[in-house]
Parts: C-alpha cells; structure tokens; sequence
C-alpha cells in the first residue's frame, strides 16, 4: 500500500509550522504550562466590519467565479492601486483559499527554477518538492538582516542567464521580522529585470510594518512581480483562508493558466468569506485605527523581547514588522555543545523541555541543521483584551510601553525572560 505513495510526498512530514501547534496544542491538553511561540497566527480577533458583514452574508451559497467575486477583485485592484501609487484593474486579481495554495498552484503552471533565500518560510520549498520543482536556496547573511542581497541574486543568475525562473521575495520576513529597505529592493529589482526574474513577493505581512511604512518591490519591478497578499495576519484571520495574486499586466497568461489549475482544484473560494472580505480593502476607518493599534503593540513588543533576547546574549535581528523573533544561539555553541546539543532541531526541543517555549528550528526555514537559530513567534497573548486595553493607556514613553507588554502580554513576556533565564545557564 504505501509504497504506491507519490516519492515526492511520501518522505515528507506535516508542515513545520502545523506541526508545532498540534505539538502545543497536545503539551497544553496535558495541563503543561507551554507558551506558544510556534504556529505564526496574529493574536488580534477579526475587525468588526469584518465580522458584521460575514453574517450579514451567510446566505451567500453559490458557487462563485473561480478567479473570485467580482467585487472583491475590484476592492483588492483599488486598495493596491491606491497603497502601491499604481494602477490595478480586477482583472489582474486572482482570489483563492489562502495565499499558500496559490504559490502552490503558480509552481505547479510556471515552468522555471524556484529561487528562494536562506531562511525562508518553511512551505516553499515542500510545495516545490511535491511538484517536482528544483529548488536554489540563496545564502544571506546575520549582517543583511538574513535578507537576500542583490549581489547574491546577481551571482546565481549570472550562471544561466537565459534559465526562466520564480524567486520569492518575503518582506516583512517570515520568520525573521526583518524587512528590504527601499534602496534593496531598487537593486533586488534591476537585477530581477535584467535576467527576467518573474519575481512572487510574498507581502502577506506588509500591512504589518510597524511603522506602516511597507513598499512593494513592483514600484521598480512592476512588470515581473506578482504581489501575494490576504487577510490571514493583518485582519487576524488565518482560518478564514482568502488570499490573492495581483499580477502584472503582461503575466494575463499566468493568471489565466493558474485560473484552469483553480478551476480543477479548489473551484472558487468561499462565498460568504468573499463578501466579507471586501470590507477589508475599502479603507474603513475603523479597520485603519484597529490596524494602527496592532502595529504599535507589535512594535512594542518586538523591541521588548529583543532587548530580553539580546541581553541574555542571543544574536538577533530587530523585527520591523510581522510577529517573529528569530534569535541565533551559537555564540553558545560550547556550552549547548557539552549538553549534547548540536542542532537547533535539538536545541529546540531543550527549550521546550526547559522552559515550556514552543519554536521552530531555523532549520525549518532552510538553515543548515547545525545552525542554533530558531523562528519565534510573539504571539501568546490575547489580542481582543490588547487592543481593548490600548485605548486606556498613555504612551509616553519607553516605560509606558514596558508597562503596558507587561500588563497585556504576560505570557510572551514569561516566556522570552524564561528562554533568557536559561541561556543565563549555557556558560
Ligand atoms: N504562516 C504561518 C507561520 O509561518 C502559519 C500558516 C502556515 O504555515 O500555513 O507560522
């Protein structure tokens, strides 16, 4: 029986990140006390308007067109066109259930290599694996903010010039916060033109730049870059699953192709979760203010629990947006060394058994086994009770916000001094 499994699925285990939650989910079922920094799922609830119109709109029970409801499409073309300082039409918009089943479906149509920097969120390259695809994971470095540089992308191409290939650009980056400044993504971009990169820029964390201050790398690039967004992080909600493309005008056959494998696959997305979306793109200013408040306690928290890591003398770069820490431990190599840990798998696993701290290995991402980094997610805290809570506090200073990680982020705050606690040990 199961050696009629498919080679390229058969070997491979349950998403990283899926994985760790269930992981999680069966510590705390068993009354461990476990702090969730694995699965990167934002802690704030749904906005409001959001959440109104998806009852307002249970009755919505057909099938819709498979590239996605018009309106929505529409909401998605205008909300870029005014984000980007561009012009979008909706037929450029592709909806599906989730962004990551469409990087799946765009890997399965786009015949070319798939290149992709080390680190780099952990399904990638398992969807290129399952399809058959060749994988080129691009090396970066701790002083690049783990970001890839354009000398990097310039060295791979210049190789084979003339090879079609895909390589995804994830800024805000899972899973290091970190993000391209707008003289990288110039050079990222005019290396991307001159060796034809169709380039997939992952910005599902865009909107979660702390400072709001995000930018498309198809400002420089417009014509070879697929932008990828959805409402699973800044609406707060990944398990609605809606995502979209928004491709450039010269890609109308890629889109169309990936419209044929939809058709074959999910057919369309769901109805209702459409409908609902719409409101998300419309600029309501209650969806603006909500967003303002979580980019500022994502902020507040980033800087707190770096300062916790950083302290305790992990290597770590400064999130600028998204919910991830991504510290590097092997300034205690020695000392893990002499405990038998020699991986960050392993490394991982005595975090978990140390300190109730749930993370995912950089190896997950791409990074070498050895290598002692692990992705961690400041999410364990309640996100309703935040935002609530934000209204009736004063900002003044850096004490306030202190103040404030401490009264409404409890758990992430334990947990970050606890992992500080025990790397205090590894002397
Ligand atoms: N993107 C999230 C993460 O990296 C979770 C969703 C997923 O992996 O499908 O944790």
């Amino acid at each position: 029986m199961t050696n009629s499994l498919n080679l390229n699925v058969s070997g491979l285990p349950k998403s990283a990140t899926l994985a760790i939650n269930e992981r999680y989910k069966e510590l705390l079922g068993k009354g461990r006390n476990v702090y969730n920094f694995g699965l990167g799922q934002s802690p704030f609830p749904v906005p409001e308007p959001m959440r109104q119109s998806l009852m307002d709109n249970a009755h919505q029970k057909d099938y819709l067109p498979v590239e996605g409801l018009p309106e929505l499409r529409e909401a998605i073309a205008q909300y870029h066109s005014r984000v980007n300082d561009s012009s979008y039409t909706a037929d450029q918009v592709l909806v599906g259930p989730g962004s990551k089943e469409l990087m799946f479906l765009v890997q399965l149509v786009y015949y070319g290599d798939l290149v992709i920097p080390t680190p780099s969120w952990v399904s990638y390259a398992p969807q290129a694996r399952i399809i058959g695809r060749h994988v080129h994971w691009l090396p970066t470095r701790g002083r690049d903010r783990w970001m890839l540089s354009a000398e990097t992308l310039d060295a791979h191409c210049r190789e084979d010039p003339d090879r079609p290939r895909l390589a995804i650009l994830n800024y805000p980056s899972n899973p290091t916060g970190a993000t391209l400044r707008p003289e990288e993504l110039e050079e990222l971009a005019d290396v991307a033109r001159k060796y034809e990169v169709v380039l997939l820029s992952d910005e599902i964390y865009g909107e979660l730049h702390h400072e709001g201050e995000h930018v498309s790398i198809a400002r420089h690039y417009r014509r070879g870059t697929i932008i990828s967004g959805g409402i699973s992080k800044w609406c707060g909600a990944g398990g609605w699953r809606l995502g979209y493309f928004l491709f450039p005008q010269l890609q109308g056959k890629l889109l169309r192709t990936l419209a044929v494998a939809a058709s074959e696959t999910f057919t369309s997305t769901s109805a209702p979760i459409q409908y609902a979306a719409i409101s998300a793109f419309g600029g309501d200013p209650r969806i603006d203010a909500y967003l303002r408040k979580c980019r500022h306690i994502l902020k507040m928290l980033g800087r707190y629990t770096v300062e916790v890591l950083d302290a305790a003398g992990a290597r770590i770069p400064r999130p600028e947006g998204a919910f991830y820490l991504f510290p590097d431990f092997s300034r205690h190599r020695e000392s893990l060394e002499s405990q038998g840990i020699e991986s960050g798998r392993a490394l991982c696993e005595h975090l978990l058994e140390r300190t109730g701290v749930a993370a995912l290995p950089g190896e997950a991402f791409g990074c070498a086994a050895p290598d002692l980094s692990a992705r961690m997610a400041y999410v364990d805290f309640d996100g309703a009770r935040a935002l609530e809570g934000y209204d009736e506090f004063t900002f003044r200073d850096r004490n306030d916000e202190d103040d404030f990680v401490e009264a409404f982020c409890p758990r992430v705050v334990e947990g970050v001094r606890r992992v500080a606690e025990e790397v205090g040990t590894w002397v």
